[in-house]
């Protein structure tokens, strides 16, 4: 990790990514400070993974910042974040779906989600199975929302060194995408496909991620 600034950091990622790929900074367990340092430098959406968190940084921060949800979200803790972010990138199950609509269909909102796809080798990240998320699509289940927008997918490639299994993992989530809007003609603004990490983000662009979430490469390593 190179000394130089938050805002340097983020101009240089910038620079690498192509127009139309947008940045989420992945800002967890950084200080506010942080957040504000990046915000100076123009940046305006954020991920941040536990909910406690991300609401005190809310309140911290400018009213114009879009907060996306990437973290794995309890059940119990939903409530608190529909209708306070822009996205939830990480809705892992139907029982979280369909509570996610239930609680943004109370509060007269529409929540904007991901879904999120497993597809990497370790059995400890979370996700859908890819054939049983095609087989739901295919099936119509989403017909049944009343008060969320499906944007698209997130995912995460093994954390490995082998750059052809990172290819691999991209790949299958940009296919599973694809196989998707076949199975479901009429799916409307299905079209967000989160995928890519400080360390693997250029491979998930040439694979066609609309949406990078890079933490460390901008902010420094983490102090759990
Ligand atoms: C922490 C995290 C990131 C960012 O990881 P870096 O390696 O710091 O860029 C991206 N996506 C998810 C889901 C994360 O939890």
């Amino acid at each position: 990790m190179s000394d130089r600034g938050i805002g340097a950091r983020l101009e240089g990622v910038r620079a690498t990514l192509p127009p139309g790929v947008e940045l989420v900074a992945v800002s967890k367990f950084h200080p506010v400070e942080a957040l504000r340092e990046a915000y100076e430098a123009g940046q305006r959406v954020f991920g941040e993974s536990r909910v406690q968190e991300l609401l005190s940084k809310t309140e911290a921060m400018p009213a114009d910042v879009q907060w996306h949800f990437i973290g794995h979200l309890q059940r119990n803790k939903a409530r608190m974040l529909v209708g306070r972010v822009a996205l939830i990138e990480s809705i892992d199950s139907l029982q979280l779906l369909a509570l996610v609509d239930r609680l943004a269909e109370e509060r007269g909102v529409v929540q904007r989600v991901l879904l999120e796809a497993h597809v990497a080798a370790e059995t400890t990240k979370s996700g859908f199975e890819p054939s049983a998320l095609l087989e739901w699509f295919r099936s119509g289940g989403y017909r049944t929302l009343r008060a969320t927008h499906i944007c698209g997918l997130m995912g995460m490639a093994t954390n490995t060194d082998d750059e052809a299994r990172i290819d691999a993992d991209f790949a299958a989530l940009a296919g599973l995408m694809a196989d998707i809007r076949a199975a479901a003609p009429d799916l409307r603004g299905f079209d967000v496909l989160s995928m890519g990490m400080s360390d693997d983000y250029p491979a998930a662009i040439r694979h066609g991620a609309t949406h990078v979430r890079v933490g460390t490469a901008i902010f420094g390593e983490r102090d759990y």
